[in-house]
């Protein structure tokens, strides 16, 4: 009985302990947003027909005065719940199609580049979302052909019937859908008959062990083959090693992300050519 006690005793320390943080966060988070702390990074995505540069997922980091940099996945989260991720999102948004256009407009980026946003379903459901993006679009001339919005699948769960609607009015808008994090949510292949989508990414946990585990091998395959049949691009997350690569493109797998081409980074790190990236080449053709 008493280790019982003690026990609880730990274990609400640690719940007055994290909701202390989570307090913290919470005002560090609010203060980042009026601050404008937060900095868009860019991670390459290769078209493995031609291994030229396709387009970039914009992945926000933080900052912080008092935290250092800080990784999406540590403060992501509470902004959802906090609804903050509304605010964090508009500044992304804006930040990564300014940037996307500049880009483009100077030649860096050809016109036809694939800028990836991340959207969390909290941020769709918000009551003026779309009309947000709309003006986003408008304000930085990005035309919506070179959006793509991603979207986690496992959060999805909620509203179906609603998501599905405001994702056909982003799509009405030319933005293209992208599914996230494919195969780790739930009821993953009856969402994929509701939903409107254009793109579809292939979870990191797949990828990374379809070398060494048939059965991850196996669904990588039947994903890259189910994709095409629903006329939607294929995106390969966490791609490590140059085998993976290989056999990905044995697959038929178009697109390819991850730390073997290049880790996220900032603009200003982008255009200088260096290790893996310089075998790279942007794709200017059209
Ligand atoms: P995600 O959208 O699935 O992004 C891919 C994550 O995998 C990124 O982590 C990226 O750095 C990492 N990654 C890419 N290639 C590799 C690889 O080869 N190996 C490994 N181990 N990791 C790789 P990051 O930047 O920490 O972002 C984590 C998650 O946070 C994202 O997952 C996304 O769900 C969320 N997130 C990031 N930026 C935003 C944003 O602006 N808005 C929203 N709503 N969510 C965001
Ligand atoms: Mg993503
Ligand atoms: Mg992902
Ligand atoms: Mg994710």
């Amino acid at each position: 009985v008493k280790q019982e006690q003690v026990r609880c005793c730990h274990h609400q320390d640690y719940m007055i302990t994290a909701s202390k943080e989570k307090t913290r966060l919470t005002a560090d988070l609010q203060r980042a947003i009026s601050n404008h702390e937060f900095a868009v990074y860019y991670q390459p995505i290769i078209d493995l027909t031609n291994d030229t540069i396709a387009g970039a997922e914009a992945l926000v980091r933080w900052h912080s005065p008092t935290r250092g940099l800080v990784s999406p996945l540590d403060f992501i989260p509470v902004a959802e719940d906090t609804g903050m991720i509304v605010d964090i999102g508009k500044q992304i948004l804006l930040q990564a199609c300014t940037d996307t256009k500049l880009q483009i407009d100077s030649g860096r980026w050809p016109t036809n580049f694939l800028l990836h946003v991340n959207m969390s379903v909290r941020e769709l459901l918000h009551p003026g979302y779309i009309s947000r993006v709309k003006e986003i679009l408008a304000i930085t001339q990005l035309p919506a052909a070179n959006l793509t919005l991603e979207i986690t699948e496992s959060r999805l769960v909620s509203q179906p019937l609603l998501t599905n609607q405001l994702l056909g009015e982003l799509r009405d808008l030319g933005i293209h859908i992208a599914i996230d994090d494919f195969g780790t949510g739930y009821s993953s292949l009856a969402y994929l008959t509701q939903l409107q989508f254009d793109a579809l990414k292939i979870d990191r946990s797949f990828v990374s062990q379809m070398l060494d585990s048939e059965n991850h091998a196996a669904i990588v395959a039947a994903i890259i083959t189910m994709t095409a049949k629903f006329n939607a691009d294929i995106v390969a997350e966490g791609v490590e090693t140059a085998e993976q690569a290989a056999h990905l493109k044995q697959l038929g797998c178009r697109y390819a992300q991850g730390f073997y081409y290049s880790r996220p980074k900032p603009l200003a790190e982008w255009d200088i050519g260096n290790s893996a990236n310089n075998a790279l080449q942007h794709n200017t053709s059209t």
